[in-house]
């Protein structure tokens, strides 16, 4: 299996802005596709104390492990950035693939995948890149528009959260004075003035709690309660759509919605907290809250527990993690029980089954933040924040809103409350009841798999579609000029790579490939670390240091010194154009960055 490496920040830093400069892109994501804000929208909305430009964010999850990931989804308009939840227990080894979104979105990954150290550092770098970044004056952000929110995520019980690792943890994000400067020392001096910016050292003050399914209620309540007391954070409590009851999930997902080929085991329901339970000790915490001069909220939804009823991930896996279409249905069920029982109260996070067509409603009801998962997974990937923010602009245009509270009040028609809370209480009737009907969630529209043209995936050539980049949630996949020659012929000029210290495996652009095999698994996969390309055996794999270029070919080693010609073996002519291509001066790419600025000479 492999596992994510964290990249120099030094080696991220250049790679960010010479990549924009010279191909208008950052870390793949095309510069047309940022989302910087305009002046006729003020989209800003307040939680905990703080302001966000947007209410959008990547949710706690893939996209929000590895720095660059981080940065990929501020570009794509997350101005609430759920950070991956990390927890004590951060040695795992998780079931591969973990990520299907052959039709609707089921995972088998559930926790970080680096240490908790790590995560910290990576949380770091990611708020020091978006700093450079704006600093840098490359980005025509509009006003106010890089306001952005770090949340944090811990689980997932209370022992695990009072260790002095997880405390650490939390203390580094809420004063990274010291790992801020041992990385500032790592920034190269062609950054110039950038390496001494007043980076934030405060990253977080607010944390989502994750909880196991199946976590005690009195446990959700004790650790709230730890993090309140002993470190003085906002919290945000998860919960699970089981909160509505056996009967009334069963009867949404298998009869209302026609997704009757899930079974939700009945164990899903023993162990949660029922809806009286939660409410308790909501209300509890809210008083508790209330006294330290604390934020509270809530989150819907985490998952659903379902039989793993594919034979996509493996046999061992008796259950998988259903998101996506029909999520987004139970959990508006619960934002209205909830709104029903507290008004307005509380404020209410939102993550389940957001998409292009219903963030502009999510956003209506006044939820704050709207995370979105499953759907960056898909086709498009980063891409698609993009749409998410044309599709607000054009639905807030249409009711003449320029800000979010006008668009509270006015989205739903005229006539309505004219104060924002109740308008929002109003919507969330209105929406809710609309949703369950309307056929994008039911189990009709969500059958279809991507298409495959039957091709097999081999070394070089593929059809160039570019689909696997944006998708990976890792930027582990992408493409460099290559021209084809007499030695090497080629039938495409940009071939498909592979850079496998980002990659866990997950399986995301297998699915989304138009052909078969996998790029993770078929395409080069390339190393910059001797150690680690060593480790990966017996998987065919490429190294390219500074003085040489290997390859492992079916378990046979092929070494070709920098400089030297390939000679007739084809297999070191491909090692040498593959090499000439990533190290081209031209190219700014995870290889030549690393090379150039982390191990220069
Ligand atoms: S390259 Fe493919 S398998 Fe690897 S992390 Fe990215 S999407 Fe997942
Ligand atoms: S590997 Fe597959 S998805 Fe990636 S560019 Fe080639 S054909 Fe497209």
């Amino acid at each position: 299996m492999s596992h994510l490496a964290p990249y120099p920040v030094g080696a991220l830093a250049t790679r960010m802005l010479r990549e924009f400069d010279t191909r208008q892109e950052i870390f793949d994501l095309p510069a047309r596709r940022f989302v910087l804000g305009d002046a006729r929208h003020d989209l800003s909305v307040r939680l905990h104390g703080h302001t966000a430009a947007t209410p959008f964010g990547p949710a706690a999850g893939p996209h929000t492990q590895l720095a660059q990931n981080i940065v990929l989804s501020w570009l794509a308009g997350g101005r609430f950035i759920e950070l991956k939840t990390v927890q004590v227990i951060d040695h795992l080894t998780l079931p591969r693939p973990c990520i299907d979104m052959q039709t609707l979105g089921f995972n088998v990954e559930w926790s970080q995948e680096l240490t908790l150290e790590q995560s910290l550092e990576e949380y770091v770098k990611a708020a020091m890149l978006i700093r450079i970044l704006e600093a840098s004056g490359r980005l025509a952000l509009a006003p106010g528009f890089g306001r952005t929110v770090f949340d944090m995520s811990v689980g997932y019980d209370l022992a695990g959260i009072r260790s002095e690792r997880v405390q650490a943890f939390i203390r580094g994000m809420m004063d990274a004075t010291p790992v801020i400067e041992r990385l500032r020392r790592q920034l190269p001096a062609e950054l110039g003035a950038l390496r001494d910016l007043d980076f934030p050292t405060r990253l977080s003050d607010s944390l989502t709690l994750s909880t196991f399914h199946g976590c005690p209620p009195n446990e959700i309540e004790a650790m709230v309660e730890h993090l309140m007391r002993e470190h003085g954070l906002a919290c945000v409590v998860k919960l699970n759509p089981t909160l509505l009851g056996a009967a009334e999930v069963r009867r949404l997902l298998n009869d209302v919605l026609g997704y009757t080929e899930l079974r939700i085991p009945d164990a899903a329901f023993e162990k949660d907290a029922t809806w009286a339970q939660a409410s308790a000790f909501m209300d509890r915490l809210d008083g508790l809250a209330r006294s330290l001069g604390l934020g509270l909220g809530v989150k819907f939804c985490n998952t659903l527990i379902v039989e793993n009823h594919r034979d996509f991930f493996p046999a061992s896996e008796r259950v998988m993690y259903l998101s996506g279409p029909p999520l987004h249905v139970l959990a508006m069920q619960l934002v209205r029980r909830f709104r029903g029982a507290f008004g307005d109260r509380l404020p209410i996070s939102f993550s389940a089954g957001i998409a292009r067509a219903n963030f502009p409603d999510a956003v209506a009801l006044g939820l704050v933040p709207v995370t979105a998962c499953t759907d960056l997974l898909k086709a498009g990937g980063y891409w698609r924040g993009f749409g998410y923010f044309e599709e607000l602009a054009q639905r807030m245009d249409a009711v003449g809103a320029t800000t979010i509270d006008e668009f509270i009040v006015r989205a739903y028609g005229a006539g309505g409350p004219t104060d924002p809370s109740a308008a929002r209480l109003r919507n969330t009737e209105l929406y809710v009841e609309r949703v369950a009907a309307d056929p994008a969630y039911h189990a009709a529209a969500n059958r279809k798999l991507p298409r495959k043209i039957g091709r097999k995936l081999v070394f070089f050539d593929c059809l160039a579609c570019d689909k696997c980049i944006p998708l990976c949630p890792n930027d582990a996949n992408f493409t460099v000029r290559m021209p084809s020659t007499p030695e090497l012929p080629l039938k495409v000029a940009k071939q498909l790579v592979h850079f496998a210290d980002f990659c866990n495996d997950c399986g995301n652009c297998d699915v989304f490939c138009l052909e078969d095999g996998g790029p993770y698994l078929l395409k080069p996969r390339l190393f910059v670390d001797r150690e680690r390309w060593l480790a990966d055996a017996p998987r065919d794999a490429v190294l390219i240091e500074p003085d040489a270029t290997t390859g492992r070919f079916g378990g046979e080693v092929v070494c070709v010194a920098a400089g030297q010609g390939g000679g007739d073996d084809p297999r070191a002519r491909a090692l040498q154009g593959l090499r000439e291509a990533l190290l081209d001066p031209a190219e700014v790419n995870h290889v030549s960055e690393y090379l150039r600025v982390h191990v220069p000479g």
